[in-house]
Formats: C-alpha cells, sequence, structure tokens
C-alpha cells in the first residue's frame, strides 16, 4: 500500500512504516537532526527534527513519526524555526563557549546548526565547567562531558554497534549526564577502546586523545584507505595534515565496515611515522667476540640492516638448508587470517608459482 502525503505543499508517495524523516530524507529535503544517526535507533529525544503536521496540537519529532495517508507536513515553518533554535539556546545554555579550542570546531553538528539558526548561549545560561575536563583516564578517547548534548548517541553506538555498554544515563532533569559504567572508569566498565562512540558523537565531548589539538579539520586531506591488520578489510580515512598521519576517521560508506573500526584500525597508526619502524630488511648475524660461545639466537647475534637480495638469498638458502637436514621432499606455506587478502594472495602465489607447491594453508582453516 502506498501512503500519499505533502511534505511543505509537495505531493510525495512513501512506505508504510517509513517516519517524515525517512521520506523527506530520500527526496532530499532537509530535516535537522542531532542524536539521530541512520545507523542507530532513533529516539527523538534531541528534538531537532521537530516538524508541523496540520491538524495536530504539538510539533511532531520527524524522526520518530511514521507517516499517514493524507499527512500535511511543513518542516520550516516559522513555528518550527522558533521552536529549533529555542532548542538549540537550550543546549547551549548549559554548554562552554569554547568552540575557538574545541577540536571539534568545523565539525561539530552543534556548532552548524547553531549557525545555521543563528542561537546563542542565553546570558542566564551556566558559566564554566560543570565536569572535570579530560575525564577519563582511557589512552584514545578524550572526555569532556561539559561539550556533551545528552543525544545518547554514545550509549546507543556502544550498545547497538559493539555491544559493551558502557555508556549510559545517570540522573535526571538538569542532573542528567553520560556516565561509563555506574561512574566508573571506561575500562572498568569493559571498554575495549573502538573509538564507535568518537566517531558518532556529534559534538567534542569524546574526542581522540592522540590526535587532540594537532589540527583543524579543514586543515587534514581525508585519504581513503583499508586497514592493514587483518584480513577483514575495514576502510577508513587517513587523515593527513602535512604529509604526515595525524588521525583515522570511519569512512561512513565503508562497504565491510561503516562507521565501525576496532582499536587497531582506528588507533595502531603510530607505527606510520614511528623512529624504529623498520624500513630495510634485516638479517642476525653472528658479530663473534672473544670468549663467546656460538648459540643461535644466543648472545653475540645482532639485527643488521641488508640489501632484499641478501635476505631473499638467506631465507631461501636456510629453507633448503632444513629441508635437506630432512629430507623433505616439499614444504608447505601456512599463512595467516592477521594479514590483509592481499597479503594472502600473494603468498599463493609465492607457494605456487615460485617454490612450486600446492601445500599452502590458512590458518583460519585450523
Ligand atoms: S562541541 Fe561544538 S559547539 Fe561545543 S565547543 Fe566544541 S565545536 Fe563548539
Ligand atoms: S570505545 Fe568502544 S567499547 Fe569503549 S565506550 Fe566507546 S564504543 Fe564502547
Ligand atoms: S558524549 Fe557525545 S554522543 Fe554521547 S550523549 Fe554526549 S554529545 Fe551525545
Amino acid at each position: 500500500m502506498t501512503i500519499h502525503l505533502t511534505i511543505n505543499g509537495k505531493p510525495f508517495e512513501a512506505e508504510p512504516g517509513q517516519t517524515i524523516l525517512e521520506v523527506a530524507r530520500q527526496h532530499d529535503l532537509d530535516i535537522p537532526t542531532l542524536c539521530y544517526h541512520k545507523d542507530l535507533s532513533p529516539t527523538g529525544n534531541c528534538r531537532m527534527c521537530m516538524v508541523e503536521v496540520k491538524g495536530g496540537r504539538f510539533l511532531q519529532a520527524a524522526c520518530v513519526t511514521p507517516v499517514w495517508e493524507g499527512m500535511d507536513i511543513q518542516t520550516h515553518s516559522s513555528k518550527v524555526v522558533h521552536d529549533r533554535k529555542m532548542t538549540l539556546e537550550m543546549m547551549l545554555a548549559n554548554h562552554p563557549q569554547d568552540c575557538i579550542t574545541c577540536d571539534a570546531s568545523g565539525e561539530c553538528e552543534l556548532q552548524d546548526l547553531a549557525y545555521e539558526y543563528q542561537a546563542r548561549a542565553p546570558e542566564w545560561g551556566s558559566k564554566g565547567t560543570r565536569y572535570p575536563v579530560n575525564s577519563d583516564p582511557n589512552p584514545f578517547i578524550r572526555v569532556d562531558m561539559n561539550r556533551c548534548i545528552l543525544c545518547r548517541r554514545c550509549v546507543l553506538a556502544c550498545g547497538e554497534i559493539q555491544v559493551r555498554d558502557v555508556w549510559g544515563i545517570a540522573n535526571r532533569g538538569i542532573e542528567e549526564q553520560i556516565v561509563a559504567g555506574a561512574g566508573t572508569t571506561m575500562m572498568e566498565a569493559r571498554c575495549e577502546s573502538c573509538g564507535q562512540c568518537v566517531a558518532y558523537c556529534p559534538t567534542g565531548a569524546l574526542s581522540n586523545k592522540m590526535s587532540y589539538g594537532v589540527a583543524r579539520a579543514h586543515q587534514v586531506q581525508r585519504v581513503t584507505t583499508t586497514c592493514s591488520y587483518c584480513g577483514v578489510g575495514c576502510q577508513f580515512d587517513l587523515l593527513v595534515k602535512k604529509g604526515k598521519v595525524i588521525g583515522v576517521a570511519s569512512s561512513p560508506d565503508a562497504p565491510v565496515n561503516g562507521m565501525a573500526l576496532c582499536v587497531k584500525g582506528r588507533y595502531g597508526y603510530d607505527y606510520v611515522h614511528h623512529p624504529e619502524r623498520l624500513k630495510k630488511p634485516m638479517v642476525r648475524e653472528y658479530l663473534i667476540k672473544k670468549g663467546m660461545k656460538k648459540k643461535v639466537g644466543g648472545p653475540g647475534w645482532e639485527w643488521v640492516e641488508t640489501d632484499w637480495e641478501t635476505a631473499l638469498n638467506l631465507a631461501a638458502g636456510k629453507l633448503r638448508e632444513t629441508m635437506d637436514k630432512f629430507g623433505a621432499e616439499s614444504v608447505g606455506v601456512l599463512t595467516s587470517a592477521k594479514c590483509t587478502n592481499e597479503e594472502n594472495y600473494l603468498m599463493n602465489k609465492l607457494a605456487r608459482q615460485v617454490i612450486g607447491t600446492n601445500n599452502i594453508d590458512h590458518c583460519a582453516r585450523l
């Protein structure tokens, strides 16, 4: 059954069960949101998506209101715009006015809407900070609940996507706040530092410690790439400033993982520019010192840099030596799920075409 409705005077068709917001976004009609995210269950708590429905006594939250036959909706009537501006002012009343030093500035959804609706913090708003800044010892996630707008996206992202239920809501009314566990640290509340809550937070309440204060959104170039830590093949964006990787951000259209990443993919990027990163092949050489007993792997064996030809010849020679020693007629290759698909493909080529064996397998089958 098709539902016929009108939005801003124009006729549209919709499927039963679709919300006003879904129909509007399907047709590129603007309805602002803060708590809503297409990956998460709608909660209707931020009140930014309020619209006017003809015949209704109150404004309706578009993200949780299903459409019905003959519905007549106004998304930007003067009443709606006034209500949204007032909602924003309420949020800003309890919000520090420090966009100038906030890491989220430039990609903050609250900042964008405050600008669009020309909303300012009212004179009677709270002054100063209500909560400790950088309040959690998590090594990757910076928590500043002064910037929280209680949208609950972090609660849903952690509960519905990561299924860790670290974040929850404590107290009610003006005292309402987001807490980890029952007021513990994130780690004590079973956080695994995946950073999903940071990725979904629309403000600077949750941000990344490793890249905090390093770059503004407009100063970084986003380079979409594939994670090299395992064979799942998650995609993300490397944040690059002046040729240096300074962070990782979710790439919302990533086909395998969407916004989700694990701790390695999201925060394991500091090896890229690490001074101790291996850039040349190394072999262990026995550097004879007087009185030292020669024992493989024991004292006297040092890692030294070499060229690829030497390293590969050495590895091939050792393989041949070992096969001869045990009288082996063939050789087997075992690869790993911790390698990328591309690396596993190359091992398959190496085994079959270079070494000449079909004895190749993968640890995931064990
Ligand atoms: S969270 Fe957004 S609105 Fe708040 S200070 Fe940071 S940039 Fe400004
Ligand atoms: S980092 Fe991941 S596990 Fe930890 S609170 Fe955020 S979403 Fe939950
Ligand atoms: S911490 Fe961020 S995501 Fe969580 S409720 Fe506050 S503003 Fe929303």
